[in-house]
């Protein structure tokens, strides 16, 4: 089954880390030995904000969270650095006060690094906690309020608690001679960072990071509870950030509040917007470019300019070449970007895909046909005399259903009815106002999805959520993975062998956003059971086929459901589909159960044909 990491990723992400290191690393000396002068302080700078940005980018591109706190984060850790790392001779003259005797310690920068990067991620599991607890998900503005406060926190006590950091205006600084005199270990720390990066992209909590972040409903029905992931890329990213922000302490030489606060906060979060937030190689390419253009626009606004020839140094638009143009410039492309390009220059691509896609290509064979799981006993599903109210309108009415794990069930009855509504109570994406759901004797009433799940309880959604940026293979691994990550015991099949059973394998490789109707329905039941269900709950998993398609949805939801050994539920309108499929079949409507039966005796049930009457015949 999926493992925590496949060699092939590890090794492919691996090389990838090292051209990308090896790239900035040769350009930034290149540059430098062509520019020479002050170029040398500028590419020490583009490399530790690199590192910075990369750190970002672990949580921010995994989580699809964006946070503003992580240069916050920063000041924690270049403070503790620089206090711990300084000549207490030094520290006698600017912090003669501190606390806990720190003014009279010295460690040796290493270790300084080290205590630095552990205090910091104390405070980061406090926030992560308190992000879990807001329910971060994509775009939640709860969570980018709390890191916001954090950063705002961080520079009020760095600016204030005088005795601790020299405040505001002195600042802490190395005495001469202390500040980072060779570059090995910022190059070194930039590979570790890119590869750790980079890994956790294909490691299993980095992938399922990446499934809540495409769609945070989705990942729950397959099982995912993303605190864990969301917690280990924060965890992860801050360290990355905490390293980077000491060796920007100890290459300036000091620190003052303002080092890490709004600007430097907007610059990196530039780099990363501009470049990509999904990808590492995205992340590194923003931090260039922003860097050259801030470079450009401060060489504009202190030496003049020269267009076509031509040297203005003083015309009407000097103005705009002093220097707020650097800023200008950090504002447009966030602009710039957000509006027309919001995934950045690169999206999600990295560098070693193109360089190995045909070898992976080469190297994947279609599997043959696997053989069903062993078939597990059989377990019934009941929803007793539920109800669900949405502000005193009751959606369902004491609606009772009852399956059983070798079945096909039908739900069908008018719009409106109440059948999502039902699989919406049955997965708990809905509160049940009364009543109960119960899988053999697992009680699952008022469960949370990601739980109802777990017991094995696996949807698909009337208005289709994928995993849009994930490519269609990795949508299926996703969530074989989910089952791995909680050790389901369930038997699974190969999430390659699904692919082929759904009709899918030629397009494993296109990104499920590119899909049409009919390959995306056949993509949530080929992901849907990848978990390795009892029951699969399919809500009108033909609409929007041709009526071809449908027809051959029967045999592939049968043999999908035979191979995995689940029941299943399905809602569809489509009659053809429904009684050629349904073993028995229940009539909802107004939010209750109005018949059931075979095919054959609700399409005779005159409440069923009454039901009907002005919409759809039965
Ligand atoms: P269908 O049988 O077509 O799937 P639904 O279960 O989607 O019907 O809807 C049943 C009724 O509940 C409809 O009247 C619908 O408008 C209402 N409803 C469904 N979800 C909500 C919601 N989240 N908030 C308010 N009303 C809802
Ligand atoms: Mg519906």
């Amino acid at each position: 089954m999926g493992s925590f990491l496949t060699r092939r990723d590890a090794a492919s992400s691996g090389v990838g880390a090292l051209v990308l290191v090896a790239i900035l690393i040769g350009g930034g000396l290149t540059y430098q030995a062509l520019v020479g002068g002050s170029s040398q302080q500028l590419v020490t700078a583009m490399l530790i904000d690199a590192i910075i940005v990369v750190g970002l980018q672990v949580y921010i591109g995994n989580t699809g969270v964006l946070s503003f706190g992580h240069i916050g984060f920063g000041a924690i850790a270049g403070y503790t650095f620089a206090l711990l790392a300084i000549d207490p001779d030094r520290k006698s003259t600017v912090i003669r006060n501190a606390p806990w005797g720190l003014n009279e310690v010295q460690f040796d920068p290493a270790v300084s690094v080290v205590i630095a990067v552990l205090v910091t991620l104390a405070v980061a599991v406090i926030v992560g906690l308190g992000l879990a607890r807001s329910g971060a998900a994509s775009g939640a503005v709860a969570a980018t309020v709390i890191t916001l406060a954090l950063l705002f926190v961080t520079h009020e006590l760095a600016v204030n608690w005088n005795e601790l950091t020299g405040g505001d205006r002195a600042g802490l600084s190395f005495s001469i001679g202390a500040t980072l005199s060779s570059r090995w270990p910022i190059y070194g720390v930039l590979l570790g960072a890119v590869v750790v990066a980079r890994l956790f992209a294909v490691s299993r909590p980095g992938r399922l990071a990446q499934a809540a972040r495409e769609d945070d409903l989705a990942a729950r029905a397959m099982g995912i509870d993303p605190k864990v992931q969301q917690m280990v890329a924060l965890l992860i990213s801050v360290a990355i950030v905490a390293v980077g922000a000491s060796l920007r302490v100890y290459s300036i030489g000091n620190i003052t509040p303002k080092f890490f606060f709004f600007e430097y906060t907007l610059v990196t979060l530039v780099m990363l917007i501009v470049g990509g937030r999904n990808s590492v190689t995205g992340a590194l390419s923003g931090v260039v470019v922003i860097t050259a253009a801030r470079e450009a626009a401060r060489r504009l606004s202190t030496e003049g300019y020269e267009l076509f020839g031509l040297s203005l140094d003083s015309t009407a638009t000097d103005w705009l070449f002093r220097e707020g143009l650097p800023t200008i410039v950090l504002g447009a492309a966030m602009l710039g970007f957000m509006i027309l390009r919001p995934n950045g220059l690169l999206d999600d691509r990295e560098i070693d895909v193109a360089l190995m896609r045909r070898w992976r290509r080469r190297h994947d064979a279609e599997p043959a046909a696997p053989d069903p799981v062993p078939s597990p006993p059989e377990v019934v599903l009941r929803a007793e005399s539920v109800v669900v109210e949405f502000g005193g309108f009751r959606a369902l009415d004491t609606a009772t259903i009852e399956a059983r794990s070798g079945e096909i069930l039908g739900l069908i009855g008018p719009n409106g009815a109440g059948k999502t509504t039902l699989v919406n109570a049955i997965t708990g994406m809905v509160p049940v106002a009364d009543g109960s759901v119960a899988l053999g004797d697992d009680e699952l009433t008022g469960a949370p999805p990601y739980r109802i799940a777990r017991a094995g309880l696996v949807r698909t959604f009337q208005n289709l959520r994928l995993f849009s940026s994930l490519t269609v293979r990795e949508n299926v691994r996703v969530a074989a993975l989910a089952a791995d990550a909680i050790r389901n015991p369930r038997a699974r099949i190969d999430p390659d062998a699904l692919l082929v059973e759904a009709g899918l394998w030629e397009l494993r490789d296109r990104r499920a956003g590119e899909l049409d109707y009919g390959n995306s329905r056949r993509l949530e039941l080929a992901r849907a059971a990848a978990t390795g269900p009892r029951f699969l709950l399919l809500d009108e998993p033909t609409s929007g086929m041709s009526d071809v398609e449908s027809v051959a949805m029967v045999d592939r939801v049968r043999n999908v459901a035979r191979l995995v050994g689940a029941g299943v539920i399905v809602i569809d309108h489509d009659l053809a589909f429904i009684t050629g499929i349904c073993d028995r079949i229940y009539c909802l409507d107004q939010g209750a159960v109005i018949a059931h039966g075979t095919a054959a005796e609700i399409q005779a049930d005159p409440d069923v044909q009454r039901a009907y009457l002005g919409s759809a015949a039965v």
